[in-house]
């Protein structure tokens, strides 16, 4: 089968790699019909973090059971799956708290199991981490296209507002216009907070965030003339009790300590770089009680309940992917979104 294959940083390759096959009586097979390029993929491919190389790549697959171990019982050969960034027995400790990302019996996609930009992948304990798409909406492609997210990113916002604490009539803080951060804001806005200021570095991918539900937003970086935590204390009286940090950089979790309120909570899903080094702003934090919650997304956690508003109706993540591709053109998706041609690629295989 074709997948692609990390070589190095600025170098994805679709290749013929071995064809992943049933190996656990708990394993599916399922055919990738529709996967995507994350911004943790991008990392790598910038040279900003480590992988080894050659290695296959990508995690967030959606596709058709082809073949199930004889253990697996919630799923069968023909069903709509996808499957969250993460793989989970669903039965251990931490699966059973919702940490499926703590799962002891956990794995990541990759390897021998196929990396998810593939035509399959092997999925190790079905039963905990597949989600399976109700019937219905099998072949219902822009349905497929709105609960793709679901497999990363849109949980992902979604954790981030959990874990800030988001609720009802609140006042919160997106940091990050990025994938995450605009679901971030739809998250907010689902979980009903009543003001959702947006913060990034792009002007469109602002007006998006404002499309998602962001009741203002507030431009920084090179281009913005102003100072964003001056901006964004003074929209919000001092500072905001629910800020969101989607973003992972250490000046993205130093802006959302800054315009956290006093007391308030700092929900934070990006995944950490360049914080390693002492740039992680421990007293931006101390100062003012700001708390620390959050990590990586349980995503598998919350899919029913966003798979449901999505079918519902009342949730839409799909405009994030501002480009498709196939899978043979998986590198122009991996160009296209290093230079933020594109928020979101979807891929195609
Ligand atoms: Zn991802
Ligand atoms: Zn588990």
């Amino acid at each position: 089968m074709r997948a692609a294959v990390y070589h190095g940083p600025g170098d994805v390759r679709v290749e013929e790699v071995p064809k992943p096959e049933i190996k656990a009586p708990t394993d599916a097979l399922v055919r990738v019909t529709h996967t995507a390029v994350c911004g943790s993929d991008l990392w790598p491919y910038r040279g900003e973090s480590d992988r080894d190389v050659p290695s296959r790549i990508g995690h967030e697959p959606m596709g058709i059971v082809e073949e199930v171990g004889e253990d697996v019982r919630s799923v069968q050969p023909g069903d709509r799956v996808f499957a969250p960034f993460v793989i989970s027995c669903g039965e251990c400790e931490f699966c059973r708290k919702g940490l499926y990302t703590s799962c002891v019996n956990g794995d990541s996609w990759g390897g021998d199991n196929g990396g998810a930009q593939g035509e399959y992948i092997r999925s190790p304990h079905a039963d905990g981490t597949l989600v399976r798409v109700p019937d219905r909406y099998a072949d219902d492609e822009d349905a497929l296209r709105a609960l793709l997210p679901l497999t990363d990113v849109m949980g992902t916002g979604h954790h981030a507002a959990v874990s800030a604490g988001v609720d009802a009539g609140d006042t919160c803080v997106v940091i990050g216009d990025g994938a995450v951060g605009l679901c971030g804001v739809l998250a907010a806005r689902r979980l009903g907070a009543s003001r959702i200021l947006a913060v990034g570095h792009h002007a469109d991918r602002l007006e998006l965030a404002e499309e998602f539900g962001a009741t203002e937003t507030v431009l920084g970086g090179s281009d913005a003339g102003g100072d964003v935590v001056e901006d964004v204390r003074e929209l919000t009286y001092g500072g905001a009790e629910h800020v969101l940090e989607c973003v992972g950089a250490a000046s993205s979790m130093e802006t959302a300590a800054q315009v956290c309120r006093p007391g308030g909570t700092v929900g934070y899903v990006g995944v950490p770089h360049g914080v390693e080094s002492g740039g992680f702003p421990a007293f931006d934090f101390f100062g003012d009680n700001v708390a620390l919650r959050g990590g990586v997304a349980p995503t598998r956690a919350y899919a029913e309940e966003l798979m449901d508003d999505v079918l519902g109706g009342t949730l839409d993540p799909s405009p994030i992917f501002t480009k498709t591709v196939g899978l043979d053109d998986v590198a122009e998706g991996y160009r296209a979104m290093d230079e933020r041609d594109a928020i979101k690629v979807l891929v195609k295989p």
